[in-house]
């Protein structure tokens, strides 16, 4: 309460906690009164009591977010894919490929290429949200064919976006695992149903979005009863335009301590910049990414998106060999590809 409130203004903010259904405890203090909330389970709307006169501001002391924290569970969420490979374990898995699925030869030079230098995940975008409505938009249904055939000749597991909740069952069909990407973390009703999804999301950070926002975003997808969520750190919008995004090392680390959630980092929507992706990429393991969302293309400077962040297979095969060294560094190793399917 504000230094001064009246005897009244506190009895009112009393009855209005309440009337909200939990307890109220009422602290006088030398400078101020306190009055306390109990009896919540951490999802109190502060909104109704900030207005109230004499307030002077409301502190929540729980987190509003549960399942997703690592208080409601304590050991890391392990998640599991077909031919066991895990994200969230120890080892450090890397998903590579083009921003967007082109033709047939273009996702399947890729697949090979990243797949030599030990990629265990292919990425790609079939559905491709552009921030201009006359940029490419993705091959659609065929995009998702053309990566359905990548994984049968080379055995990478497939991840790739759903951009609508109407969209997002095609994809789920093919994908081994689910993106739900930057603009769309926020998307509560994409969010929901890739809570009622049998697969694994994979949930970027939005271009403006708090931790707290992310771990919120997650909550949704846990809500719904799809525990296999991972994180992605792809950088945040700022003042300085030296890169495209700020990519935010430091929310792996935040990200580890407050949830039990994987958090894989793309360091290349991070920085904007193929040079700028190997050093980023290194200082992600370094910090504890539990995988890495690279862009790779077998000609970037025929990319139809995101050429310019696109790393060449030879920078790739090199960023493959540096992160192995790093991950060995800290107890953890690079996951291997399985042997080629039959
Ligand atoms: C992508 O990974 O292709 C992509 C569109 O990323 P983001 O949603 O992070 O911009
Ligand atoms: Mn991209």
């Amino acid at each position: 309460m504000r230094h001064g409130a009246t005897e009244e203004e506190i009895q009112q903010v009393a009855a209005t906690i309440e009337e909200m259904g939990y307890e109220a405890r009422v602290m006088p203090g030398r400078q101020r009164t306190t009055v306390g909330v109990v009896g919540n389970d951490g999802r109190v709307d502060p909104s109704r009591l900030a207005g109230l006169a004499g307030v002077q501001e409301c502190i929540p002391v729980t987190k509003p977010y549960k399942q997703v924290s690592r208080e409601w569970r304590p050991q890391p969420t392990i998640v599991s894919f077909p031919g066991g490979l895990t994200i969230g374990g120890e080892d450090v898995v890397v998903m590579a490929g083009p921003c967007s699925v082109e033709s047939a030869g273009q996702i399947l030079d890729a697949a090979n290429a990243v797949r030599d230098a030990g990629a265990t995940m292919l990425r790609g975008g079939a559905f491709k949200p552009r921030s201009s409505p006359y940029s490419f938009q993705g091959l659609g249904a065929k995009g998702l064919e053309l990566l359905a055939r990548a994984r049968e000749e080379t055995g990478l597991l497939i991840v790739t976006e759903a951009m609508d909740a109407d969209g997002l069952e095609a994809v789920a069909e093919v994908a081994d695992l689910v993106q739900i990407g930057a603009r769309n973390m926020q998307n509560y009703s994409l969010l929901k149903r890739a809570g009622r999804c049998r697969k694994p999301v994979l949930l970027k950070r939005g271009l403006a979005a708090t931790i707290q926002e992310l771990l919120l975003s997650a909550e949704y997808i846990l809500a719904e009863g799809n525990p296999n969520v991972i994180l992605c750190e792809r950088g945040v919008r700022t003042f300085d335009s030296a890169t495209r995004n700020l990519f935010d090392v430091a929310a792996i680390a935040v990200v580890h301590g407050l949830s039990h959630l994987p958090i894989v980092a793309d360091p290349s929507h991070g920085t904007g910049h193929r040079d700028m992706v190997l050093p980023m990429a290194r200082a992600a393991v370094a910090a504890g990414a539990d995988g890495l969302l690279v862009e790779v293309h077998p000609r970037p400077e025929q990319a139809l998106s995101d050429g310019a962040q696109s790393l060449y297979p030879a920078q790739f095969a090199q960023m493959m060999r540096d992160v192995r060294l790093i991950a060995e560094a800290i107890g953890r190793r690079v996951a291997e590809p399985a042997g080629l399917p039959e």
